[in-house]
């Protein structure tokens, strides 16, 4: 099932890719595993997958334990600054950085580790009330103060679209985020690459694709619905 589901993934990326003349590699995909179990991840690794995403540190530190080492893990979900020592060495790439005092955090478990650590700026672009993530209008000088932090490297942005019926309504918001790393790459920020757009996920990945997405996160797609018990 999963590598059914996978190979349809493929194709649709393909086929966008086609659409608007990128190559498919321009395209890293990331299995978003959150809530699912380990033969589950076994068998997306198994079909190659090497990018794998969660959003909570508990169950990142786990499934890194009992999951093959020359995986790149990403931390996609909100996260707290007392839980950072926890994965700074362990995580390739941290996609929901919205705050200089979590940069700092992060910054600072990274020199006692002696490793650096990648980032990329989570925008709420749609400025939805629910969702973490810095505005668009304060991007630019949060990424200058992240820039001055030793053992941190910003290497783009990232965006969690709204929940939509119909993909192309979230064009705008894939639009806006690309346009704001345009903007950032025009002010030559030392140490700031802005080559990475996290953004796309199962029900409007296509569109973040045609709109310049080089992460997308895809749960659902690949591994089916999530069922969320209650605690
Ligand atoms: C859960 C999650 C995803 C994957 O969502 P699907 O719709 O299941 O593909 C992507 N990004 C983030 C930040 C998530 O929390």
């Amino acid at each position: 099932m999963i590598r059914d589901n996978i190979n349809a993934v493929e194709d649709r990326i393909q086929s966008a890719c086609n659409q608007s003349g990128r190559k498919r590699k321009e395209v890293k995909l990331i299995a978003v595993s959150k809530t699912k179990p380990i033969e589950m991840l076994q068998q997306a690794y198994a079909c190659g997958c090497r990018d794998f995403g969660e959003n909570k540190v508990q169950e990142l530190l786990e499934k890194y334990d009992h999951m093959p080492k020359d995986i790149r893990w990403h931390m996609i979900g909100h996260l707290q600054r007392n839980k950072v020592r926890y994965i700074v060495d362990k995580v390739y790439l941290i996609h929901s950085v919205d705050s200089l005092r979590l940069a700092e955090e992060i910054s600072k478990e990274a020199v006692k580790k002696d490793v650096t650590v990648s980032i990329l700026i989570e925008i709420n672009v749609a400025e939805e009330a629910s969702k973490f993530g810095t505005t668009a209008r304060e991007a630019a000088a949060l990424v200058e103060e992240i820039s001055r932090l030793p053992n941190i490297a910003v290497r783009g942005l990232m965006t969690i679209a709204p929940y939509v019926e119909n993909p192309e309504e979230n064009r705008l918001y894939f639009t806006m985020l690309r346009q704001i790393a345009v903007d950032i790459i025009h002010k030559n920020i030392d140490n700031v690459c802005m080559k990475e757009l996290s953004m796309g996920m199962t029900g409007d990945y296509e569109t973040a694709i045609t709109e310049g997405a080089t992460y997308i996160r895809i749960g659902t797609g690949i591994f089916g619905e999530r069922e969320y018990t209650s605690v």
